[in-house]
């Protein structure tokens, strides 16, 4: 089972520690279908070579857009040497035409029902070209293989899906492609969940669901299930169901402590033009000032090249950003992925600039864009990454919180991930990311109001309290995260 690196991961003006936070969690899961017997080797070539000196008798790669020419050659060599190989993920599925040159069998979809259909049939010895996903349910899924992941790897081992898709329509985003017509947003059983994060171990879990608090039953019952189980969280979830009833409150006591909010524009019109109704008429201050109240520390999507976006909009987005306390954020060219509205409505726009899939990594201006030239976007959203992350900016951004410790979390936070460069590559290097993961642990603990209870440095104490419940990329966070 192979995850082939991404195109701009191997660049030397990209960051290797934004490679090694999560690991292949999607083939983890596929590989819980295979028999016991059956020997695997889980190779993601973000932490680790790929030697393709082999011959299994079956290759299972897992394609994005911008690693899909690498997956196709891997895919090429395995092919030619006999092995049956078979092409799944974001980019076969939009593209299953151009994945099939290189590929015995494609997925269209998730493999939730398709893979353990593929095995019966591979088995036989009457696998077919290509298996399309009908009927979608997380029930009565197998444990994620964990053991196949080499932990000390990677900087969040214990990352976690437990649900799939999400609940709206944003037409950019890779979710409608992938999941087409049928159900396209699910969960597990909440216990099914809960067992999930009781296998492992630590305290640190990263939740990788596009919106956590999509189903907000489902969410309430997860939260208050994990409450008093002594652990921090981040997740992602959208503007409006952060500022619904009281469920962030909710995440926050079962020890959400960092999140992914797609705000994506300043501009209400660039939104209403992308179908992203989830976060129109809704307060962009008053999500922060919540969270913000919370202790909850805020991953600020935002997408920049959108057509309601002038030459102004960098500068507005930044300052707006700084204002509002936002601890990290990661922007974005806006990249008109294949299979999805806007793509259609680029290409109908004959605005589409190229189809060199490796370069559709958001970094990079690949469409005409109706309010700036190609340049100025470009410029705009190095100089917003630059300006953001300027020691003063961390400072004045950290100084937005009441709180003080709140205000010295965001700071170590922001000025560990972004300020400490060749820490991170020793760590990497020497095979020992895992050492850091107490840190961020320590980093993510509860900030509490004056007269509340303090927790500092890991010195958590939830685990002991007995009052009752009442009872949420930045390595690929466009392609389909809140
Ligand atoms: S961008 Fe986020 S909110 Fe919109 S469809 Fe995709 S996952 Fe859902």
């Amino acid at each position: 089972m192979i995850l082939p690196s991404l195109t701009e991961a191997e660049s030397p003006y990209n960051r290797p520690v934004k490679y090694s936070l999560f690991p292949p969690l999607g083939l983890a899961t596929l590989a819980a279908y295979c028999h016991e017997c059956d020997e695997i080797d889980l190779v993601d070539q973000h932490v680790e070579k790929l030697s393709t000196d082999d011959c299994p008798d079956l290759v299972v790669i897992q394609v994005y857009i911008t690693n899909a020419y690498r997956a196709y050659q891997i895919a090429d060599t395995y092919r030619s040497k006999g092995c049956y190989v078979i092409l799944g993920g974001l980019h076969v599925t939009s593209l299953p035409d151009e994945a099939k040159q290189h590929a015995d069998s494609v997925f269209i979809g998730p493999g939730e029902d398709t893979f353990p259909e593929f095995l019966k049939d591979f088995r036989a010895g009457k696998a077919k070209p290509v298996y399309r996903s009908i009927e979608r349910s997380l029930d009565h899924l197998p444990p994620v293989r964990r053991d196949l992941i080499k932990r000390h790897l990677y900087l969040v081992p214990n990352s976690i899906v437990v649900s799939r898709g999400c609940p709206f329509h944003c037409s950019f985003c890779y979710k409608d492609a992938f999941f087409g017509s049928k159900k396209s947003f699910y969960t597990q059983k909440v216990d099914d969940a809960l067992r999930e994060i009781e296998r492992l171990p630590g305290r640190h879990l990263y939740f990788l669901d596009d919106h956590l608090l999509g189903d907000r039953r489902f969410a309430s019952a997860l939260f208050d299930g994990m409450y008093g189980m002594n652990r921090v969280f981040q997740g992602a979830a959208t503007v409006n169901s952060i500022l619904k009833g009281d469920l962030i409150e909710k995440a926050a006591k079962a020890g959400l402590r960092s999140i992914f909010v797609g705000f994506e524009s300043v501009n209400d019109e660039n939104m209403a033009s992308t179908n992203k109704y989830q976060n129109i008429h809704y307060e962009y201050e008053e999500v922060c000032r919540r969270l913000n109240d919370l202790g909850i520390m805020i991953n600020g999507s935002f997408v920049f090249g959108l057509d309601h976006d002038g030459p102004d909009v960098f500068r507005r987005t930044v300052d707006w950003a700084l204002r509002q306390g936002i601890t990290t954020a990661t922007f974005h060219i806006a990249t008109p992925y294949p299979g999805t509205a806007y793509y259609q409505e680029m290409q109908q726009q004959r605005r589409i600039l190229h189809s060199q899939w490796d370069r559709y990594d958001t970094r990079q201006v690949v469409f005409q864009p109706k309010g700036m030239s190609t340049e100025q976007l470009k410029q705009g959203y190095d100089w917003s990454y630059r300006e953001f992350y300027r020691w003063k900016n961390i400072v004045r951004s950290a100084s937005a919180h009441s709180n003080s410790k709140h205000m010295l979390k965001h700071f170590f936070y922001t000025a560990g991930w972004k300020k400490f460069e060749s820490l991170w590559t020793l760590l990497i290097n020497g095979r020992r990311l895992g050492m850091m993961t107490p840190l961020l642990e320590a980093i993510l603990s509860k900030v509490s109001k004056a007269g509340e209870e303090r927790e500092l440095g890991g010195g958590n104490t939830e685990g002991n309290k007995i009052e009752q419940p009442g009872k949420k990329i930045d390595v690929l966070e466009w392609e389909g995260l809140s």
